[in-house]
């Protein structure tokens, strides 16, 4: 539902709007709001945009050069579902106050150039884009404990169910044992009510929304959108994001997207479908392995080529590295198939030319949306434009190879330390076109380091098991 200006205006006055939420992401892919009184909005506020302080956001500037302005677009406007004062949001791309120009580290901005670049390339001139973000909830309670607390309490949760306890804890028919909510009717499945309200939140928000499911892992869940172009999903997964902890909240429960909360079950991921179309006409669709077209073939070449440097942005959390393993339908190698899902890149089946799409499996929703899924594309266009091969595709169970044929087949990283060492070595194909910059990339990897020191500098609850009596 994306509205102009006039559109937007108009709403403001039928809907007797009180305030306007101006809302942008930052580096870290957290949605950040200011909210401004309705009277203070015109044609001029959509031309001009609004004056803040950049200073505050981790990653941006410095205190002595904070001024930077939010330009609304008014194409992802929305009537904000939660506030009790009728509010309208907006999205808004970061620029300098004096050029006007985009402000280089804002993600939205990337985003935006990169779809601009797409289309400067003369390979395609739409990139469609399918997120599919997986969630867990839990009850609140877990949450108000010290976050060591929070993982020995999850632990012993799912232990409990590996275990003969599970026997002595009465009848457990209708509870969800480990792995058993994927995906039986309710009341095993406990939150169909939240998952719908969640959905027809969305639904009402102008999101064009399909389905919603439990997950295969204890607590998981996940809601499906239809597909749409890069920065619009991109957005839409903020939207997506912002509903759901906040329906989730409502309802006294706390979600996260973090994407490996529970040892021994299944992770967070957030696969990526994406196309491109040209003139009208789906361009992956071909005659070539399973039904791809050669274009295809080749962007799938560019992203397993970088995925270790992609892997900083698709993978971006220390946590990211505990679902990157053997066993979870998490992908650890970097291949591709129409079968199996346990590689870096599936060709979903279909008989649709129109449908036809490459899913990246290794991002997760710990990813800010605006750069996973332009660094994607610019992996891919990467591939197409170099025509890199991808290789023979890897129709076995990549979990069941034996060790030497293993040994073959290279993998994603395995560390968010890794990740970033390699993002400084390959960062070339993110810098065609500026569309990512150098002084962008170096912020990020320095955001980044503070997380892997943050976490290789702390013990961890299982260090104390394994080392504590030694
Ligand atoms: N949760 C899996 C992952 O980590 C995906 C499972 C699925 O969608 N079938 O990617
Ligand atoms: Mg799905
Ligand atoms: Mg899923
Ligand atoms: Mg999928």
């Amino acid at each position: 539902m994306a509205r102009s200006v006039a559109e937007v205006l108009d709403l403001i006055q039928s809907e007797e709007v009180a305030y306007v939420d101006v809302r942008f992401t930052d580096p870290k892919g957290k949605l950040q709001h200011v909210t401004l009184d309705v009277d203070l909005i015109d044609e001029d506020f959509f031309e001009e945009g609004f004056m803040f302080d950049g200073s505050s956001i981790a990653g941006w500037k410095s205190i002595d050069q904070s001024d930077m302005k939010l330009m609304p677009d008014a194409s992802s406007a929305y009537l904000d579902p939660f506030y009790a004062e009728k509010t309208l949001c907006v999205h808004c791309n970061v620029v300098e106050p004096d050029t006007g120009e985009a402000y280089d580290r804002d993600p939205r901005g990337t985003a935006v150039k990169a779809e601009a670049y797409l289309k400067a390339s003369g390979v395609g001139d739409a990139f469609y884009c399918g997120p599919e973000a997986e969630f867990f909830i839990f009850d609140d309670v877990r949450y108000s404990v010290t976050p060591q607390k929070v993982s020995f309490q999850i632990d012993a949760h799912a232990a409990a169910w590996n275990t003969d306890t599970e026997y002595e804890m009465g009848n457990q028919a209708h509870r969800a044992g480990h792995k058993g909510g994927y995906f039986p009717v309710n009341p095993i499945d406990e939150a169909q009510d939240m998952r719908g309200e969640m959905l027809s939140t969305m639904k009402r928000m102008g999101i064009k929304v399909d389905k919603h499911h439990h997950e295969v892992a204890t607590c998981q869940h996940e809601l499906g959108m239809v597909f749409g172009g890069l920065v619009e999903q991109a957005d839409n997964i903020q939207k997506y994001k912002y509903v759901i902890h906040n329906v989730a909240h409502a309802y006294g429960k706390s979600v996260t997207f973090m994407p490996k909360p529970m040892k021994g079950d299944n992770g967070s991921g957030m696969h990526v479908n994406m196309s491109i179309w040209k003139d009208g006409r789906p361009l992956f669709a071909g005659d070539k392995y399973a039904d791809l077209s050669q274009e295809a073939l080749w962007f799938i070449g560019g992203i397993l080529k970088h995925a270790k440097a992609l892997n900083a942005l698709t993978n971006p959390s220390t946590n990211s590295y505990k679902r990157l393993i053997p066993g979870f339908e998490a992908p650890v190698l970097r291949a591709y198939s129409a079968r199996n899902r346990s590689g870096c890149v599936r060709i979903p089946w279909t008989e649709s030319p129109k449908a036809k799409r490459v899913e990246a499996r290794f991002p997760d929703p710990s990813a800010n949306p605006y750069l996973c899924f332009a660094a994607l594309l610019m992996a891919g266009l990467d591939g197409i434009r170099n025509k890199i091969d991808p290789g023979p595709a890897s129709d076995k169970d990549l979990y069941d190879l034996p060790p030497e044929e293993l040994a073959e087949i290279p993998t994603v990283c395995g560390s968010l330390r890794e990740a970033l060492e390699e993002l400084e070595k390959d960062m070339d194909f993110l810098l065609q076109g500026d569309v990512f910059t150098r002084d962008q990339l170096d912020s990020y990897i320095r955001l980044k380091w503070e997380e892997v020191y943050a976490f290789e500098h702390t013990p961890h609850p299982i260090e104390y098991a394994m080392y504590y009596s030694c």
